[in-house]
């Protein structure tokens, strides 16, 4: 049997490919020769399952794409106070080459307008790197989430050089501001990392290593920590499709980047990687069928981020009592999947609204996948103040979901595999 997912893509693709509107960006006088027809589009699971369709093998510069990647980069290298004294995390709600700069500090009002990647860029790296070094470290990491090797395409890089007066200018401005050290340098790297070649497939990957809290899903490799994640899509989501960012988050609902040469990349955390390329552009520098195919995925696979099934009614899954052998009664509160503070705030009022009588109260964590901090804080506490109403406390816990359970006041409840006497145990 063949799965669905590469017909239905097909289908999504030969939808949107009639659309011929919008034009290719020729401000970069290399970007102007692209084929406008192409049209691709990849999808990449957490689990590493990579579906493509179309040109998704064609190369074509990362552009604006590289700068979520580079502030990642910059964030993991020079730590979150650094990259924030110069580069803010607000909207500019103005074109991507504009001089957005914060009144006040004087620094670019984001890293995915230009002015912003070039100041994260030369955050890229140790303090000590030259030019090459701190290139090479922006290029190894990019082709790290990749999965492969990315090399530039120089005859992109040429042209984009011979032509990038604007940037000069942005660069020089924040040299002024004492915000970059060396203005060249800067725009000289930063170009380069444009320049990289990708494919739809590349880019897939790429998001959705974010995706996967930044473990890239066939490598296995952790590239960056879930801290700086949490921070580059969040900017993703504000900032990442030029100005219409609102129109996207409400539409589509992916944190994203675009780039000028057709490119859109899309994470949604926890569930996969999308990317998309088509050359001509909108009025906002978008991707005019990547932001359909976008729109349309988004639609049909129910994947906008504020879409989200409520996990915490599916944490409860069982609360039943039970005849223990030594002649004693206990209560097993039965929990599963993911538990959060909505899940572990309904395992709690349970507890409480029901107010068990039986002298034994078990929590039964076999079905469960993870609990985090704040969960495994609340269901602590719930094991101290049931032991301090003089309740034994069992935790059926084979797979260590809450390793150490140290519940405070020297209370610690009894760890089991599987509790003795309990009939449906584990199922
Ligand atoms: N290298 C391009 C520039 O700085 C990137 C622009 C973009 O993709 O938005 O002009």
């Amino acid at each position: 049997m063949r799965s669905m997912i590469p017909d239905y893509l097909a289908e999504v693709l030969h939808d949107c490919a009639a659309d011929a509107s919008g034009a290719v960006a020729d401000y970069i006088p290399e970007l102007a020769r692209a084929d406008p027809d192409q049209l691709a589009v990849a999808l990449a699971t957490v689990d590493g399952h990579v579906y493509a369709v179309g040109d998704h093998d064609v190369p074509f510069s990362i552009q604006s794409i590289s700068k979520p990647f580079a502030y990642a980069l910059a964030l993991t290298d020079h730590g979150f106070d650094a990259v924030l004294a110069k580069v803010g995390v607000e909207p500019s709600g103005e074109a991507f080459n504009e001089l957005s700069l914060e009144s006040g500090t004087g620094r670019p009002l984001n890293p995915m307008i230009n002015a912003g990647a070039l100041t994260t860029y030369t955050l890229i790296g140790s303090v000590g790197l030259d030019d090459d070094e701190r290139f090479e470290r922006a290029r190894g990491a990019l082709s790290a989430f990749a999965g492969r090797e990315l090399v530039v395409d120089e005859a992109v890089y040429a042209s984009e050089s011979q032509t990038s007066f604007r940037n000069r200018a942005l660069a020089y401005i924040l040299r002024a501001q004492d915000i970059v050290p060396d203005p060249d340098a800067a725009v000289a790297g930063y170009t380069r990392m444009c320049s990289l070649q990708v494919t739809a497939r590349d880019l897939a990957l790429m998001a959705a290593t974010f995706a996967n809290n930044g473990i890239q899903p066939l490598t296995g490799e952790r590239l960056v920590g879930p801290d700086v994640v949490r921070q580059v899509l969040s900017v993703m989501t504000t900032c990442g499709m030029y100005d219409a960012a609102g129109d996207w988050v409400s539409t589509v609902g992916i944190p994203a980047k675009s780039g000028v040469s057709g490119g859109i990349i899309g994470a949604l955390p926890g569930q996969l990687g999308v990317a998309t390329f088509s050359p001509r552009l909108d009025a906002h520098g978008n991707s005019v069928r990547g932001v359909e195919l976008c729109n349309r995925l988004s639609r049909d696979m129910g994947l906008h981020m504020m879409e989200v099934p409520p996990p915490a009614r599916s944490v409860m899954r069982a609360s039943r009592s039970i005849d223990l052998p030594e002649g004693r009664a206990a209560r097993i509160y039965a929990l599963q999947g993911v538990v959060t503070f909505t899940g572990a705030e309904r395992v709690v009022s349970t507890v409480v609204a029901e107010d068990p009588w039986e002298d034994t109260v078990v929590l039964d964590l076999a079905r469960v996948h993870t609990i985090n901090d704040v969960a495994r804080r609340m269901l602590l506490e719930l094991v101290r103040r049931l032991a301090g109403d003089d309740r034994r406390v069992v935790l059926v816990d084979p797979e260590e979901v809450l390793p150490d359970p140290d519940a405070g006041d020297g209370v610690r409840p009894e760890v089991v595999q599987v509790l003795d006497g309990d009939p449906v145990g584990g199922a």
